[in-house]
């Protein structure tokens, strides 16, 4: 449990942080977000992250609360406050406090919210050497994922079906057969040696993880495809992966009932995750 948070331009005690009932982002989940790793007390991908979040600001027509240089300010403050060595930043910011109208208020001042938490490396790698499991759900949410807003009942209601299922991720399937991405991570098949990745448009959101991954594998030349991938090919992989902020990257041994490879974790996960973890970025 975090000990200190930013809410609204003070730190607090996490348990006494309230925020108002006339939130919007509580009413109409009128708001965006942001999850930063840390590692070893310093931010994975900052930069990219930071520019995610003004870009989806900017998507929803809403302006930031703070100036672009004071989220590392803050960010690094809670980072001492909380004694993390290893975390998760969560950063939110919401359109204000109004009386509730579907309508963007008047002079409204947007609310945010930054709390961080530990997390274990240790606990990391050890489900990295077992794989997770994912269970393929229906992809039924809006057309604008690229936007990391805080509407998330769709992706909530796919991660609770696939933990249901005995799975630990869902892969989301659009009304063509294609996988879009994970509920909250992005997905990647291997066969024959070449990696596949859903392109970043509009049906998923474009994860930093993913991003940086990819320019870790262009310097080991490793084939990439970017192109959409349905179930036939799922069946045909010979390694499947997940990369998000919170799990980097983690092998996935089994969808559905179908066992990707030979059921373990393979050798490429291991050359993906070496790859990815030489090349963030560490502010
Ligand atoms: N897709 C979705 C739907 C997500 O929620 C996330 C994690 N927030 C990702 C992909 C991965 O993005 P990132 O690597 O930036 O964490």
């Amino acid at each position: 449990m975090p000990a200190v948070s930013y809410v609204n331009g003070a730190y607090m005690d996490h348990k006494e942080a309230k925020v108002n009932i006339e939130d919007r982002g509580y009413q109409f989940a009128d708001g965006v977000y942001e999850v930063f790793a840390v590692i070893n007390k310093k931010i994975v991908d900052y930069d990219g992250h930071l520019e995610r979040l003004f870009r989806s600001l900017k998507e929803i027509s809403l302006d930031s609360p703070i100036v672009y240089d004071a989220y590392l300010f803050h960010i690094r403050n809670l980072i001492k406050k909380n004694n993390i060595i290893d975390g998760l930043i969560y950063l939110q910011i919401s359109r204000g406090v109004a009386q509730r109208d579907f309508k963007f208020p008047k002079n409204t001042k947007p609310s945010i919210v930054i709390t961080a938490r530990s997390i274990s490396m240790g606990d990391y790698f050890s489900k990295f050497e077992k794989g997770i499991k994912v269970k393929i759900t229906e992809d039924l949410r809006w057309k604008r994922v690229d936007i990391k807003t805080i509407n998330l009942l769709p992706p909530v209601l796919a991660k609770q079906s696939a933990v249901e299922n005995g799975c630990d991720e869902a892969w989301m399937i659009d009304s063509e057969g294609y996988i879009t991405e994970g509920s909250s991570s992005n997905a990647w098949i291997l066969i024959n040696n070449k990696l596949i990745t859903t392109p970043a448009n509009n049906s998923i959101l474009k994860g930093i993880t993913r991003t940086s991954l990819i320019k870790a594998l262009k310097k080991k030349k490793i084939k990439l495809i970017e192109k959409r991938f349905n179930i036939k090919d799922i069946k045909n992989a010979n390694e499947a992966f997940i990369t998000s902020a919170t799990q980097f990257v983690m092998p996935v041994i089994k969808v559905d009932n179908n066992k990707i490879g030979n059921g373990k974790v393979g050798k490429y996960a291991h050359v993906f995750k070496d790859a990815y973890m030489e090349a963030i970025q560490l502010k």
